[in-house]
């Protein structure tokens, strides 16, 4: 026990079944559950008003089935997908399990999962005290979990005051340093922090988004929200952790981003700051008798790829069946009717340590080489090279993304409400244990994820593509292709609304999902109205407005002889098909993350001369300068640029509707045919996919062999 400082506690003020310390997330799960069951739940919380920064955001696919058999995924809103990562290296969490519903990542910010976690543990009757610091846990049967016992909290209200409160058990949900933990005498082996990073929230900073940004001097992370608010996360290599009982001063993280990007951010106002580090630390037992704990108070980590959270809600998820079935009622796991004897009791509630004590431990081992892989400096570079090898191979991937989705763990019964009502929302549950089966029966009902048809590999699952110029020809079958892998396409257009309309609806047949957008490219203001739109139509669809993939097809051509060229056409010409794209790229860049795709359509006259299209051509040569260099300027961002040169591919020019000209147009072609738009599409496609990672700079020839010559 700790040393009690505290005047000694007053008779119990109240007592509960179930006393959670802690109203995060886990302790807010858990208390939804357990007073839906019908026990009484009271949560204390030492603060006064929820957390209004989101400091995880990620939740995986086994976490998603426990938010579905609870019904919360319409609360929470259309859940956005992501790219997952192992230590900084791409890793698609999809290969855990492509098939299943919610498979990959999502995001789902703390702040929203916490307000509908705590409506609903109100909503069944949980009481919530806030303003509440528990400074002591004192077990009333010493210890063993007999029937009769209890544990008395010592707590102090916000205004100073002592309060007691009584439980059937205690559930430390109390985080990190958590007092139940302690008090309760729970023995916390591990490791210290050796590394430490900055994490802020920075309004009023114009800084270039950043994945895993591993620098000379360090770590750097940044991410810009549609509020304009930027996520910083930084790590100075070979510094040492700071002894903290506070948050860093702002001047501090400033003066770190500039250590490792060289970049000033002094003048951004922060609203958020804290440090974190890679201690790494697990609770012995996740019981001691009538005291429980779950999520960060368990086990601490470095807050990786948002795995601290899903392992504290998965904690709580196998926890509250186990407490339920503590109160009267048989476990709803379809294994009995029988009420449970003291044994069976036991048995339970040790089986919540026995089958989630080991899942921590492979977590917090699979974290700690994340750690190493992301924070270490050179050293780690050649491991870095081998894993991202290995990371090529299926199985590699579909281990590692198992680990980090946690798919092949229990899926845990929900607790049913005393009276068994029966509740249709509820899925059969199922014992733990028997992963294979309960997936198919927890296949959700709810219409959260829009069924896809499987007609394709879904190499582009989980990713946003913009293609300009979408409504018609190649950039229409581009953009059917591109969402029949899976990817949610922005369909771009000028002036021709219905045929936009047309793609999407295209797509939408095909199980896809796209929306259209609209925006006269060259003209004032062009970028910006369409990455106004890009973003609405992402952020209300995903939740996020990352783009993953863009497609600069917009373009016009000119077809008139060199000495008619006025300065008004060949200005348009460049302002629709170079200026435009330089300046969607250099706005694009602000919302793609690392590992991201440009796709720039350049065209066969840039490498064989028609006199009639001199000034058009000269345009595409643009283009090409453009993949040229920023393929070199954002190599270390894993983001690959590529043109895509098509010969003379069918559109909807009168002339493909004149026989002979399309004859004498083939026979440019080796193929002895005109190009389709298919084919164009077929080669973004595959520059769009992970497959294509290592060709950047490039201009691919798509002329069906026009280059050859000599036809
Ligand atoms: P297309 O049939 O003429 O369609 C052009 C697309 O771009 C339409 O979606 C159009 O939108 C949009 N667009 C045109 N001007 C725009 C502007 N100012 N602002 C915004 N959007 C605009 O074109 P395509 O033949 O498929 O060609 C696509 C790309 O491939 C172009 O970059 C072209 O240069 C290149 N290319 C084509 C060929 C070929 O033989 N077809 C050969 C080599 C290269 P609306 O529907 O709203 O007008």
């Amino acid at each position: 026990m700790a040393a009690r400082t505290e005047p000694a506690p007053l008779p119990p003020a109240r007592s509960a079944d179930v006393v959670i310390v802690g109203a995060g997330p886990v302790g807010l799960l858990l208390a939804g559950d357990l007073a839906r069951s019908g026990v009484d739940v009271l949560v204390l919380e030492e603060r006064t008003e929820p957390i209004t920064e989101s400091r995880a955001s990620t939740v995986h696919t086994r976490t998603m089935d426990l938010l579905a058999a609870r019904d919360l995924l319409g609360e929470l809103g259309p859940p956005a997908g992501g790219p997952g990562h192992f230590g900084g290296l791409r890793l698609e969490l999809t290969a855990a399990d492509p098939e299943h519903p919610y498979a990959g990542q999502w995001k789902a910010p703390q702040t929203s999962l916490e307000a509908v976690l705590g409506r609903r543990a109100q909503r069944h009757g949980a009481v919530v005290w806030r303003g509440c610091r528990v400074i002591d846990v004192v077990p009333g049967d010493g210890g063993d979990g007999t029937a009769e016992g209890h544990v008395d909290v010592a707590a102090v209200a916000a205004d100073g005051r002592s309060m007691a409160v009584r439980g059937g058990f205690v559930v430390g949900c109390d985080g990190e340093s958590s007092t139940v933990r302690a008090a309760a005498g729970f023995a916390f082996p591990g490791e210290d922090a050796t590394k430490e990073l900055f994490r802020a929230d920075v309004d009023g900073i114009e800084i270039p988004n950043r994945r895993f940004e591993r620098r000379e001097n360090g770590l750097a992370i940044a991410a810009r929200n549609p509020e304009g608010v930027t996520r910083v996360m930084v790590h100075v290599r070979g510094r040492r952790p700071e002894p903290r009982t506070t948050a860093p001063e702002f001047a501090e993280v400033a003066q770190a981003w500039w250590d490792v990007t060289g970049e000033d951010i002094t003048h951004g106002r922060p609203l958020w700051v804290n440090a974190f580090g890679n201690a790494r630390r697990q609770a012995d037992r996740y019981r001691r008798g009538r005291v429980l704990l779950a999520g960060d108070a368990a086990h601490i980590q470095l807050p990786v790829g948002g795995q601290a959270l899903n392992l504290g809600l998965q904690d709580a998820a196998e926890l509250s069946w186990r407490l339920a079935a503590q109160f009267g009622e048989p476990p709803d796991d379809g294994t009995s009717t029988e009420p449970l004897g003291a044994a069976d009791r036991e048995e339970l509630l040790e089986g919540y340590h026995a089958v989630r004590h080991p899942i921590g431990r492979r977590t917090l081992t699979n974290i700690a080489a994340q750690s190493e892989l992301l924070l270490g400096g050179p050293e780690v570079d050649a491991l870095r090279t081998v894993l991202g090898e290995l990371l090529d191979m299926p199985p590699v991937r579909r281990h590692l993304a198992t680990m980090i989705s946690a798919v092949d763990t229990p899926l845990p019964p929900v607790p049913q409400p005393r009276t068994n009502r029966p509740d249709p929302a509820r899925p059969t549950p199922v014992r733990p244990g028997t992963h294979s089966q309960s997936r198919r029966r927890h296949r959700p009902a709810a219409a959260a994820i829009p069924t896809r048809r499987k007609a394709t590999m879904d190499l582009l699952a989980g990713k946003t593509a913009l293609v300009t110029g979408s409504s018609r020809s190649i950039g229409r079958a581009t953009a059917i292709r591109l969402a029949r892998e899976g990817a949610l396409v922005a369909v771009h257009y000028a002036s021709n609304e219905q045929a936009a309309d047309e793609t999407v609806a295209a797509i939408e047949a095909d199980g896809g999902r796209a929306f259209t957008l609209q925006a006269e490219l060259g003209a004032p203001g062009d970028v910006h109205e369409l990455f106004l739109g890009l973003e609405a139509g992402l952020k209300e669809r995903t939740g996020s407005t990352d783009l993953n993939i863009l497609v600069n097809n917009a373009g016009i051509m000119g077809g008139v002889a060199p000495e008619d060229v006025t300065p008004e056409l060949f200005d348009r010409l460049y302002a629709v098909n170079a200026r435009a794209p330089f300046f969607i790229v250099q706005r694009g860049l602000q919302n793609m993350p690392d590992g991201g795709r440009i796709i720039n359509i350049s065209s066969g006259l840039t490498r064989f001369a028609n006199p009639q299209e001199v000034a058009y051509a000269m345009t595409k040569g643009a283009v090409d300068q453009l993949t040229l260099h920023y393929a070199k300027h954002l190599g270390p961002r894993g983001i690959t640029v590529n043109s895509v040169g098509p010969g003379i591919t069918r559109n909807d020019s009168p002339v493909f509707g004149i026989p002979e000209a399309v004859q004498q147009m083939g026979a440019m072609s080796v193929f002895n045919r005109v190009g389709e738009t298919d084919d164009i599409a077929a080669v973004v496609a595959f520059l769009a996919q992970d497959e294509a990672r290592w060709i950047t700079g490039s201009y691919l020839d798509a002329s069906g062999g026009t280059l050859l010559g000599g036809q």
